[in-house]
């Protein structure tokens, strides 16, 4: 079905050294909630703070050695990943963003060694960009989460969850473009066919949703949201992660802006841990009460990489604007 097992094993063996295995923790405080015990997998750990570290690593150390560089115009935590990928391989990488992409987020792709061209003022131009160095420059375009090698690399979180504890009955796992989520599953069900794999994402611009939905790849529009990392598009050309979604996920779950600022709070006030409100979203969905679970459950604590002064207003309690939505204050209580 486009990714095995056998890939997910040689995509273990191919990112060792690089984006290792991070602990699988139980939340005491999210047991008690779920009424089962309650594990996160802490990919917040990765060298570059996200997951995506392992599916850019796979892809790159994939490439013939003649490629002449990777290109993408993630500015997010696939960009992030890419360029430390390349680096790790002595590999050029060319970063594309859009003139309105904050400061902050060229210099931290800069200091993983990339290069970063700026060009127009909309994803749209920075993405033609990076189709135009493909063709004149050789350089490899690689995919946030439609490439057999990207889904491969983070099937091996899938792995590593299941091997830790063979008992686990659901996995909770962020949903956007849909990479995590079939890598995860095609390993999880490799290995345990009766688990339960959902995908969790927020309720407003959820593209994989819709999709599967409707039974095709759909566009649908896109907000601000806390879970930045969720969203965008699943591509209307999308060849793997839209049918490895549609046919491994037993549900997907959405959750609201207001259910995310609390699981962010939980997680700070509870257990003392900071994550991107797209990470938190399997806690989101358990206290909100949209998921019944049977058994030990885990949860992918996918990335750290937060807008500090953002993720400050939300745990304590200030108003909190996003785009054409203020969510109103509201302080932490258990
Ligand atoms: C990319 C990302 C996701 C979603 O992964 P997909 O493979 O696109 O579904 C979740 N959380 C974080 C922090 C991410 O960067």
């Amino acid at each position: 079905m486009g990714v095995t097992l056998a890939d997910i094993l040689a995509a273990r063996a191919t990112i060792r050294g690089i984006a290792d295995a991070t602990p699988l923790i139980p939340s005491p405080f999210m047991s008690a909630q779920a009424g089962h015990e309650f594990l996160m997998k802490m990919e917040t750990m990765q060298p570059i703070g996200a997951f995506k570290l392992r599916g850019a690593v796979n892809a790159v150390f994939n490439l013939p050695a003649d490629t002449g560089g990777v290109t993408c115009c993630s500015t997010g935590n696939h960009g992030r990943g890419v360029a430390y990928a390349a680096r790790a391989r002595g590999m050029r990488a060319v970063i594309c963003m859009s003139r309105l992409v904050p400061q902050a987020k060229v210099e931290g792709i800069r200091a993983l060694g990339a290069e970063v061209r700026i060009v127009g003022t909309s994803q749209d131009e920075a993405m033609h960009e990076s189709r135009r160095l493909c063709a004149e420059e050789g350089l490899a375009d690689i995919s946030p989460f439609d490439d057999p090698r990207v889904i491969a690399g983070q099937g091996t979180i899938g792995l590593e969850m299941i091997e830790a504890r063979p008992d686990l009955r659901t996995l909770l796992v962020p949903l956007s473009g849909g990479g995590l989520a079939a890598g995860v599953a095609v390993a999880a069900r490799a290995i345990n066919p009766g688990i339960r794999v959902i995908g969790i994402t927020m309720d407003r611009g959820a593209a994989m949703a819709a999709s599967i939905a409707a039974g095709h790849p759909v566009e649908v529009p896109e907000y601000p949201s806390l879970a930045d990392s969720l969203g965008g598009g699943i591509g209307l050309q999308n060849r793997l992660s839209f049918p490895l979604c549609r046919d491994l996920l037993d549900n997907v779950v959405l959750v609201t802006e207001d259910e995310i600022r609390h699981a962010m709070q939980v997680l700070y006030y509870e257990d003392r841990m900071v994550a991107e409100g797209g990470s938190v979203v399997g806690l989101a969905a358990v206290l909100s009460g949209k998921v019944a679970l049977t058994g030990p459950t885990a949860t992918i604590l996918t990335g750290r990489n937060l807008d500090m002064a953002t993720f400050t207003r939300a745990v304590t309690g200030q108003d909190v604007t996003l785009g054409d939505l203020t969510l109103k204050g509201k302080a932490y209580a258990a």
